[in-house]
């Protein structure tokens, strides 16, 4: 059986790093919008029949695609349909976080403030557990509509199934579930406070991320009780450069693209700076991102 017969839009050596905000990657073997939940199981269904490694691509801000790109099937998520209801936002999977916390703003609701300058979109965010500034998505999430890839059902997660914890959720370690939409409760609350906390929390973004160059955002997981990127400052490994890389020198648990930037090269950092944090304080790192396409 061939692949296009059953997907017809399917494009194929599509350059990935156009779909990441690191703007590394090579090119998609083959790559397929989905524009519904059900375009998208029925990708999923295709690729399992063909034998086909697939990965679910959100908003591409929390992944390192190789140099040699992703030899499968490359599925992008587009389906965005979402509602307001009193302090209830459901939300497919594809909506950008960045589209739910101005709508909350806007509905007066409060709890999705620390939401604002990430990028990405509430199924990546919900998998990763997103967070910032003590809170993160697990805690204000009600309930999780998955395609369980391996029994190819739809099942339904509550908060607790969801077993959340520092960037960690059972979506995450189970990879056969792929989120297909959520449901999130929030609160009322008075729109000025919203708004200020909002500002002070982009402002801090903006003071200490290097936001303007591409990135994905923080490589490292912080080790419990200390910041990654003090740990690999300390180790004066700020400004440190390879090829068109380099550890930013605003916030050294970025990675910055000059231009061109080669994830060859991002791994190279990665390493440096596990190895030196690893001698200097005896602490493992743990990458936040996802590596694509190394295997
Ligand atoms: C400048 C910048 C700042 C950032 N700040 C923060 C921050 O403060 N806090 C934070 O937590 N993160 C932060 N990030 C990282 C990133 O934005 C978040 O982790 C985001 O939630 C990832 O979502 P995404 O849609 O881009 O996921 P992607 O990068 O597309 O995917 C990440 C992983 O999730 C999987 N995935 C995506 N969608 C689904 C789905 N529907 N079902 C199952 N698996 C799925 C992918 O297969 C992949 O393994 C930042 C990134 C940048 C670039």
């Amino acid at each position: 059986m061939n692949i296009k017969e059953i997907l017809p839009e399917l494009k194929q050596d599509i350059l990935l790093k156009d779909y990441t905000t690191f703007k590394i990657g090579g090119k998609a073997k083959y790559f397929y919008k989905a524009k519904t939940k059900e375009e998208l199981i029925k990708a999923v269904k295709t690729a399992k029949k063909l034998r086909l490694p697939f990965f679910i691509l959100g908003g591409g801000s929390n992944i390192l695609v190789a140099d040699k790109g992703y030899q499968g099937l490359v599925i992008k998520m587009l389906h965005t349909n979402h509602l307001i209801l009193d302090t209830k936002i459901s939300a497919e999977a594809a909506v950008p976080l960045s589209l739910l916390v101005k709508k909350s703003l806007d509905s007066n609701l409060t709890g999705l403030e620390w939401g604002i300058g990430i990028p990405g979109t509430v199924g990546g965010a919900i998998r990763g557990n997103a967070g910032a500034f003590g809170e993160s998505i697990g805690n204000i999430i009600k309930q999780v509509e998955v395609f369980n890839s391996e029994k190819e059902k739809i099942e339904n997660y509550s908060q607790k199934d969801g077993n959340f914890a520092y960037r960690e959720s059972v979506f995450k370690k189970r990879l056969e579930l792929i989120i297909l939409s959520a449901e999130l409760e929030l609160k009322i609350g008075n729109k000025e406070e919203i708004q200020k906390k909002m500002k002070e929390y982009l402002d801090y973004r903006k003071d200490r991320q290097p936001l303007e160059f591409p990135s994905a955002g923080s490589i490292f997981k912080n080790p419990s009780d200390v910041s990654a990127g003090q740990l690999i400052d300390q180790c004066g490994l700020k400004g440190k450069r390879i090829g068109n890389v380099e550890i930013s020198k605003k916030h050294a648990n970025f990675i910055i693209n000059l231009g061109d930037g080669k994830a060859e090269d991002v791994l190279k950092l990665i390493n440096l700076m596990k190895k030196q944090v690893k001698d200097k304080f005896n602490i493992q790192l743990e990458e936040e991102i996802q590596y694509v396409g190394f295997k």
